[in-house]
């Protein structure tokens, strides 16, 4: 009795390259209709397991008033005006069509949640190495934990980004950079020389020392290169220490190493560690130890009650 809403994404969808829809090997969701209309047996068997590639213009995908990826459940009116169900819960009178103000319920509208649960997309990073494909409306949960997002190289004038990995491979062959293997919480020494030392760990993980020469001494600063700007793992310490005339002396600082993608260079906004000229020899080294932080991430609790505007009917 209900307009068939297939009819709205048909009419846009090209056969291109680049998606993939996978054909009659969706999973059964639970209160989900058995009858699947014009659907034999034999014709589903013929059609298991099979995709093909197409390209859907993704805003049919998209719902038409908040234009979020559209997402089960999935809700329409009686003419087949689709919504999700986040806009639905904030009609101002849930029985009237935002679209064509027809008096209705906004029943499931199980066809389009199937369509959307079959689309899968690449992840943007797929030029960086990720092979993941995941369902449209769960693409952007992915690629803000991808491990393949890029980072980028902070020298002046080389465009190159990638993954860590890359990363750090084209800091040592193509800018030479000094380099340190690390094991967390042991220490090693590094020359006070101006430019940037690389560290990494055998768990992928990568770090910057960028020493500086300042009229006044020598401004040490260390960060944690990773694609997600996360909260602080890793805790960095450093100290600075000679004798001079049979005295020994030292200043050492510990401090939490922030996480950069370097998309815009170095940052000179972070902890900052100065050894004054006045102490400055040629053979000064700084000790260096990377730790892993012990300060538990306190879960934060997601508050979803945005005080929702409410649609027009
Ligand atoms: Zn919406
Ligand atoms: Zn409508
Ligand atoms: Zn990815
Ligand atoms: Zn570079």
């Amino acid at each position: 009795m209900y307009k068939n809403p297939f009819d709205q994404f048909r009419s846009n969808w090209l056969v291109r390259n680049g998606l993939e829809m996978s054909a009659g090997n969706s999973k059964k969701r639970q209160g989900e209709p058995h009858q699947e209309v014009g659907e034999d047996d034999g014709h589903r068997k013929r059609k298991s397991g099979a995709a093909t590639s197409v390209t859907v213009e993704l805003d049919v995908l998209d719902c038409p008033v908040c234009l979020d990826p559209l997402r089960p459940p999935i809700f329409q009116c009686s003419v087949g005006h689709i919504i999700c169900s986040t806009c639905r819960q904030k009609l101002i009178n849930p029985k009237k069509c935002h679209y064509c103000s027809s008096k209705s319920d906004f029943n499931r509208c199980y066809g389009i949640e199937k369509i959307v649960e079959s689309i899968q997309v690449p992840c943007s990073n797929a030029k960086y190495g990720c092979a993941e494909k995941t369902i449209y409306y769960e693409k952007e949960y992915h690629e803000k934990e991808c491990p393949l997002a890029p980072c980028f190289c902070p020298e002046m004038g080389c465009s190159f980004a990638g993954s860590t990995q890359l990363l750090l491979e084209h800091f040592i062959a193509d800018h030479n950079w000094r380099f340190t293997k690390v094991t967390y919480g042991w220490s090693f020494h590094v020359d006070v020389q101006e430019g940037v030392h690389v560290l990494s760990n055998e768990d992928g993980h990568l770090f910057l020392l960028n020493v500086v020469l300042e009229p006044f001494g020598c401004v040490v600063s260390a960060f944690c290169v990773q694609p997600q700007d996360t909260e602080p793992k890793f805790r960095c310490s450093l100290t600075f220490s000679f004798w001079k005339n049979d005295l020994f002396n030292s200043q050492s600082s510990e401090f939490e190493l922030p996480s950069t993608t370097l998309s815009d260079g170095i940052p000179s906004d972070r902890f900052l560690f100065i050894v004054p000229k006045s102490y400055l020899e040629e053979d000064n080294k700084i000790s260096v130890t990377v730790k892993k932080s012990l300060k538990s991430l306190i879960s934060s609790v997601s508050t979803d009650g945005s005080a929702g505007t409410g649609i027009p009917s």
